[in-house]
């Protein structure tokens, strides 16, 4: 796909609203990946995938910070157990909240979008937000908040080694690159997440916005592109 035809492609999207939900294909997804299991299951025997879902169960009851509170249901995250790129996100919404599936809303179809444009499936990629439990009226999450949750991401980072992490917004980069930095400055480089490479860019809730993000995220897809081509 030329830079032209991507673009362009990305121009349509926001023309036609994002009316449709496809690139979620839940009969992809590794149900235990998804949701905890009742009891044992045959998947247990992968490592990778009885990480992923000791982390979903404990998350399902966890009560280490206040968003344990008002959540409906937990949103550990989903997708391949092998994924080229991990998407870290902020935290669930309200549509998470609801069906426990992470990035379903609008943000979520757009960033199937991108994931398109990227070249991948969302299927065979993983995604995860940094806190599991929605913020009340989609608050940010609060730094303690971020922190009481950051050790399962890190298990799921470590149980799926993908090739490449970006996150998505400040909210996700700052604490996995230890910075205050804002997400203008951090995005454009590829950066180093214990030896895996990592591409932050801008959120796609802001990119929809505020529509002149939409040229720096494509550079951004287009370097995550790059380093998953020549990696
Ligand atoms: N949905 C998510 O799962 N995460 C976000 O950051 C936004 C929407
Ligand atoms: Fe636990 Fe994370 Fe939910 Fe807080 S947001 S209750 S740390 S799973």
């Amino acid at each position: 796909m030329t830079k032209r035809s991507a673009l362009d492609l990305i121009d349509d999207w926001l023309a036609t609203g994002f009316k449709s939900r496809h690139g979620i294909d839940a009969e992809h997804l590794p149900a235990a990946a998804t949701q905890p299991p009742e009891a044992e299951s045959p998947t247990d025997s992968d490592p990778r995938l009885a990480e992923l879902a000791a982390v979903a169960r404990e998350v399902a009851g966890c009560a280490r910070c206040p968003l344990s509170l008002n959540r409906t249901r937990t949103v550990p995250g989903e997708g391949s157990i092998d994924p080229p790129v991990l998407f870290v996100g902020e935290g669930p919404g309200e549509e998470e909240d609801r069906t426990g599936r992470p990035f379903v809303g609008a943000a979520g179809r757009y960033l199937d979008k991108w994931i398109a444009a990227a070249g991948l499936e969302r299927g065979a990629c993983f995604i995860a937000n940094c806190v599991k439990c929605r913020p009340p009226q989609n608050r940010e999450p609060h730094p303690d908040e971020i922190e009481a949750c950051r050790s399962y991401l890190e298990r799921q980072i470590a149980a799926l080694a993908p090739r490449a992490i970006v996150c998505l917004g400040r909210i996700s980069s700052q604490p996995l690159l230890g910075t205050s930095t804002g997400i203008g400055a951090l995005r454009g480089k590829v950066h180093d997440w214990k030896g895996i490479p990592l591409v932050a860019t801008y959120h796609p809730s802001a990119v929809l916005r505020d529509q002149t993000l939409r040229a720096p995220v494509w550079e951004d897809l287009k370097r995550l592109k790059g380093l998953l081509a020549h990696g």
